[in-house]
């Protein structure tokens, strides 16, 4: 049964495959969306085009930018001999946030889960691998504290131990199966200071 017109049934279709977006909020965004004056509806529709066609991955730490190198790789006021390895691009702003952390990040975009079929291929690990080859002091595994994250952080760590650079590992301050980008500042700083080396 079409209750609507086809053209608001897209768009809530649209919105509906977003993630975490039911259909109910679907169908509250759309009537929003089209309620909108017109000046704000075209400014939401070029944001989500421009983003999508001009932010891209860093080419040192595969972060979401839009240059070829990220703010914080471009730094001279970076320590880029330690590198904080983290799961997404949102962790790496809820480090950011703290302010304390000085040094540089890799983003793996994923962590390693049998269960999903996501194998070491499937996430930057390669790629950290290679970054490894410079001058680098301590690799900081700050994956999350879930059964995945635990599982790429005693990977990673294997992986890096024959090279001789120092690992460490957040403490777990953490709380089991949180996510890192919903902890608090504080949290993240004390996990952040009691790392243990690996
Ligand atoms: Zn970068």
């Amino acid at each position: 049964m079409e209750y609507y017109s086809s053209e608001i049934n897209r768009l809530i279709e649209e919105l509906s495959a977003l993630p975490g977006i039911g259909a109910k909020s679907a169908q509250r965004l759309a009537f929003h969306i089209i309620n909108m004056p017109m000046e704000n509806a075209d400014r939401l529709a070029e944001s989500i085009l421009s983003a999508r066609k001009n932010v891209r991955y860093c080419k040192e730490c595969f972060t979401l930018t839009d240059d070829e190198l990220c703010p914080i790789c471009r730094s001279r006021n970076r320590n880029h001999r330690v590198i904080m390895v983290v799961e997404t691009t949102r962790d790496l702003a809820a480090y950011e946030k703290t302010g304390k952390y000085e040094g540089v990040y890799h983003v793996l975009h994923g962590a390693i889960s049998p269960m999903l079929g996501i194998g070491p291929g499937d996430i930057r690990l390669k790629e950290l691998m290679q970054r490894l080859q410079g001058d680098v002091d301590e690799v900081i595994i700050a994956t999350n504290n879930s059964l995945e994250g635990e599982t790429t952080a005693m990977y990673i760590s294997k992986l890096i131990k024959p090279s001789g650079i120092k690992v460490t590992r957040i403490a777990s301050g953490v709380p089991v199966g949180g996510d890192l980008e919903y902890i608090d500042e504080v949290t993240l700083l004390r996990a952040l200071e009691g790392r243990v080396e690996l």
